[in-house]
């Protein structure tokens, strides 16, 4: 009989749960859009996913849980920070990985990897929107689209405009002032992203440019996120089918290596680490 290992990561907007099996084969995954970190939404994953793969809990061995909300996973046996699980998530994947840049709904990560796979320094953005999925958000819904839309948007920019906030407020005002003045939403679209990826640049100084690059998170399903990223980093970036599910894949995986031999030889330590700390009393405004 199979064994089967939950991974949930509770994040800051959405909740993720990913199961794989023994081989470490991803069997089932979910993604649920929470309004704040909340245990129904944590419910929901947790029980899409085990749908998908046709079990009952009671046939999951062992879980682990990460993001903001981990201590909430009912019956956690181990929490691991993201960090952690994405590494152990993306070394799965792409096992000679340099750097992981992770955008989500709150905060970004810049994560350098070793030869051995493990995590060698990370740098966080969770303090100001800029360089997160917040920021468009707010430009989708300054130009009245969908989150998913303003990507293919940016692509067909053109123009450089200037969007100098770095503050998700004052920008959605510079925003609004720009369509309001009859510039291209492409354009304003464009800008906002080439905005977003110098912010990711800088984090991405703090540790050291590695290839190859791979970009996780539900940013990484933004199409123009990531053509501008490999654009300024010079480099292909590599994006796994579902980039959103990384940190979950991650979080079950690690379940399974308490049980089983790592199919990276090696056990994925808690992490040391910098901080990138952000000071938003630079542009002096609610973020
Ligand atoms: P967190 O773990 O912080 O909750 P996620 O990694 O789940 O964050 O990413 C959430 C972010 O991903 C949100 O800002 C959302 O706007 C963005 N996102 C999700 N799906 C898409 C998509 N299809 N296109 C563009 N952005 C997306």
């Amino acid at each position: 009989m199979s064994s089967y290992f939950l991974g949930v990561d509770l994040g800051s907007t959405t909740a993720k749960a990913a199961i794989v099996d023994e081989n470490a084969a991803l069997a089932a995954s979910s993604v649920v859009q929470m309004g704040a970190v909340s245990r129904q939404g944590m419910r929901r994953a947790i029980d899409a996913a085990l749908r998908h793969a046709g079990l009952r809990p009671e046939e999951i061995t062992r879980i682990v849980g990460t993001g903001y909300g981990r201590r909430l996973v009912p019956d956690v046996d181990r929490t691991f920070t993201e960090i952690t699980c994405h590494a152990r998530g993306v070394v799965e994947w792409q096992p000679d990985v340099g750097l992981i840049v992770d955008i989500g709904g709150q905060d970004s990560k810049a994560i350098t990897i070793d030869d051995l796979g493990l995590v060698d320094e990370f740098a966080m953005n969770d303090r100001c929107a800029s360089g997160t999925g917040r920021f468009f958000e707010v430009l989708a819904r300054a130009l009245e689209c969908e989150v998913d839309e303003i990507g293919g948007l940016a692509l067909r920019g053109t123009a450089d405009l200037e969007v100098s906030s770095m503050c998700a407020t004052f920008a959605e005002t510079e925003i609004v002032s720009l369509v309001a003045e009859g510039a291209d939403p492409a354009d304003i679209a464009a800008s906002v992203h080439r905005a977003v990826t110098a912010r990711i640049l800088g984090l991405v100084a703090l540790v050291g440019k590695r290839t190859p690059v791979v970009l996780t998170g539900g940013v990484a399903k933004n199409p123009a996120a990531i053509e501008f990223l490999a654009q300024a980093l010079d480099t292909p970036v590599i994006v796994p089918r579902d980039p959103q599910v990384t940190g979950a894949f991650g979080a079950a995986l690690l379940a399974r290596d308490a049980t089983a031999p790592s199919t990276r030889g090696e056990p994925l330590p808690l992490i040391s680490a910098t901080s990138s700390g952000a000071d938003c009393s630079v542009c002096a405004g609610p973020n």
